[in-house]
C-alpha cells in the first residue's frame, strides 16, 4: 500500500515511511492511493474476532510493509483489557470498545460506543497507545531516535504522554495553551515525572500551539535535524487505528451485512470521523456519518450550506466541551480530497485560498469554488451542533433517562444523534470521553461529582512539571534543541 499527500507533490511512499512525520513536504496530508476493500465474505469472518485480531485485520490492509508477525504481536500488546481497563460498572473490559444500548423503542435504537477506558480516559488512547508500540517496533528495528512535537487542547497530549511514557528513544515535547484546561486534564499531563516527557504551556489559545507546531514543522532543516516527528491527529497510523472500533460498532450492533448503522461522532479536528469516513470507503454499510459540533461550529457550518470559513483566535469559543474547540478542522482536508474526486491541483488551490482568505466555498452558487456541496450526501455526511446549555440538558437527561453519567463532548454528540435518529437505523454515538476528565460541568448538570475510576481518586494534589513560555517560535527551537543535544 502506497500513499500520497493530498496535495499532489510528492513521490509516493509505504506506511512506515510515514509513520514518523505529520504533514506531507507539500504541506498536504496523506492518503493511500487506493482505499483497501473490505468484502461481505471478510466481514463475517470478522465477527468473531477479538478486538485485537480485528485491528490486525484491518491494520494488515494498510500497513503492508511490515510483517504480519510483527503487526499482530504490536496490535495483541495493545489491546488488551489490562490497557483498557477504566469501564464502567458492569461492562466487559476484554471488548475493549463495549457498546451499551441506551435506547430501543419504536426502532429507534441509540447505542453508546466507549472509546474512553484507555489510561488516560478519553478516545485518543484508542490510536495512541497502539501509535507508541508503532514507534518503539520501528525505532528499535531503524536504530533511531524521535523527538515528538505536538499541541494538544488536553486529551491528545495526554494520551501521547501515556503512549510514550518510558520508550526507549522517544522524547515528547507538548504544547498546551496555559490554564485553559480542566483541572483534571492538566494533573494528568503534569503529574508525569517521566524524563522522557516535556510540558509546555503556551501563553495563548490552542491554535496558538498548534500555529507552533506547524511553523517548526515547516523549518524542514530544523526538523530534519532534530528528528521531529508528530502525533497530533493528522497523523496517518492515527486515523488507521481510529477505523478498527467503526468495524468493531458495526460488527456487534448487526447480525448480518445487509443491516446499516449511523454514527454520531463529536468532532473537532474531524481525525475521528475522518476514519469513520474511511472504513465507509472501504465498504463498511454505513448509513450516516453525523459530525456533532459544539459552539466551534466551523464543520457544521460547512455540512449545513458548503462554506468552509476558518475562525480568527478570537472567534475561538473556550467551552466545557474543550477537545472540540477548534477554528479550523486539519483532517477536513482529506475528507475534501475524496469529494473533489482525488483532484489534487484544486484541493490545493482550496487549501491555499484557507490560508490567505480564512475559508472556501464548493456551495454551487454563483462567485463560489465549486459545486461539490451536491455530492456531500452521498458520502453519507450529516451535522449538527450542541451548546452549552444543550450538554447540561443532555447529561441530565441522559442520566435520568439511561441511569448512566456521560461527559460534555459525548453529550453534545448524544444531543446531535437524537435529532438524526431514524427508524431501523441504528445509531452509534461514539463517547470520546469519560466524565470525570470534565467534572467541572457535571457538577453544575448535576450538583455531584462525576465518579472517578479506581487510581484516579487524588490526581490533581499530585507534583507538577511543566513550562511556561510565549508564543515564540525561536525560543521553542532553543528549548528543544537544550534537551534534545542535537
Ligand atoms: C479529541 C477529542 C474530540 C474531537 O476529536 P477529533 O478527532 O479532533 O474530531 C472529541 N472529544 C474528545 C473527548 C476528544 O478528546
Amino acid at each position: 500500500m502506497q500513499y500520497a499527500s493530498t496535495r499532489g507533490h510528492t513521490a509516493a511512499q509505504n506506511f512506515s515511511e510515514i509513520l514518523l512525520g505529520g504533514l506531507a513536504p507539500d504541506g498536504g496530508l496523506y492518503l493511500p492511493v487506493s482505499y483497501p476493500q473490505v468484502s461481505g465474505a471478510e466481514l463475517d469472518a470478522w465477527r468473531t474476532l477479538s478486538y485485537a485480531e480485528l485491528a490486525l485485520q484491518v491494520l494488515k490492509k494498510f500497513a503492508t510493509d511490515i510483517p504480519e508477525a510483527d503487526l499482530k504481536a504490536i496490535a495483541d500488546k495493545t489491546y488488551t483489557a489490562k490497557v483498557y481497563c477504566n469501564v464502567r460498572a458492569g461492562e466487559d473490559a476484554a471488548q475493549i470498545t463495549p457498546l451499551r444500548v441506551l435506547q430501543d423503542k419504536g426502532g429507534r435504537k441509540l447505542i453508546l460506543q466507549a472509546l474512553s477506558n484507555g489510561p488516560t480516559l478519553a478516545f485518543k488512547d484508542m490510536a495512541m497507545q497502539l501509535l507508541g508500540n508503532l514507534f518503539e517496533y520501528t525505532l528499535a528495528k531503524n536504530h533511531a531516535e524521535l523527538n515528538i512535537f505536538g499541541a494538544t487542547s488536553g486529551d491528545t497530549g495526554s494520551a501521547a504522554e501515556y503512549a510514550m511514557r518510558g520508550k526507549k528513544g522517544i522524547r515528547v515535547f507538548m504544547l498546551s495553551p496555559h490554564k485553559k484546561m480542566s483541572a483534571f486534564q492538566t494533573a494528568q499531563m503534569f503529574s508525569l515525572q517521566d524524563p522522557n516527557i516535556f510540558n509546555i504551556a503556551v501563553e495563548g489559545v490552542f491554535d496558538d500551539c498548534q500555529d507552533m507546531v506547524k511553523a517548526v514543522s515547516n523549518d524542514l532543516e530544523f526538523k530534519n535535524r532534530q528528528k521531529i516527528g508528530t502525533v497530533n491527529s493528522i497523523n496517518w497510523a492515527r486515523v488507521v487505528a481510529q477505523v478498527v472500533y467503526y468495524f468493531r460498532g458495526y460488527l456487534s450492533a448487526t447480525t448480518s451485512n445487509d443491516q446499516k448503522v449511523s454514527f454520531t461522532v463529536p468532532s473537532g479536528n474531524f481525525g475521528n470521523i475522518c476514519a469513520g469516513h474511511i472504513a465507509r470507503m472501504m465498504g463498511l454499510p454505513i448509513d450516516k456519518l453525523v459530525v456533532a459540533t459544539n459552539e466551534n461550529d466551523v464543520l457544521d457550518e460547512f455540512f449545513r450550506t458548503g462554506i468552509y470559513r476558518v475562525r480568527k483566535s478570537a472567534e475561538t469559543w473556550h467551552t466545557t466541551s474543550p477537545s472540540m474547540d477548534i477554528s479550523k478542522a486539519s483532517n477536513f482536508e482529506r475528507f475534501v480530497y475524496d469529494l473533489l474526486g482525488g483532484d489534487a491541483k484544486r484541493l490545493a488551490a482550496l487549501f491555499k485560498k484557507v490560508e490567505t482568505e480564512g475559508g472556501f466555498d464548493l456551495s454551487g452558487k454563483p462567485g463560489s469554488d465549486g459545486d461539490e456541496f451536491a455530492k456531500v450526501a452521498q458520502f453519507g455526511f450529516e451535522s449538527g451542533k450542541s451548546v452549552h446549555a444543550d450538554r447540561l440538558h443532555t447529561i441530565r437527561q441522559v442520566e435520568k433517562d439511561y441511569g448512566i453519567t456521560v461527559d460534555t463532548h459525548t453529550a453534545d454528540g448524544i444531543k446531535v444523534a437524537l435529532e438524526h435518529l431514524q427508524e431501523g437505523v441504528p445509531m452509534i454515538v461514539l463517547e470520546t470521553a469519560l466524565p470525570a476528565k470534565f467534572n467541572e460541568t457535571i457538577r453544575e448538570a448535576l450538583g455531584r461529582d462525576a465518579e472517578r475510576p479506581a487510581g484516579f481518586e487524588n490526581i490533581e494534589s499530585l507534583p507538577q512539571r511543566f513550562a511556561v513560555m510565549s508564543a515564540d517560535v525561536e525560543k521553542m527551537k532553543t528549548y528543544i534543541a537544550a534537551y534534545t543535544g542535537l
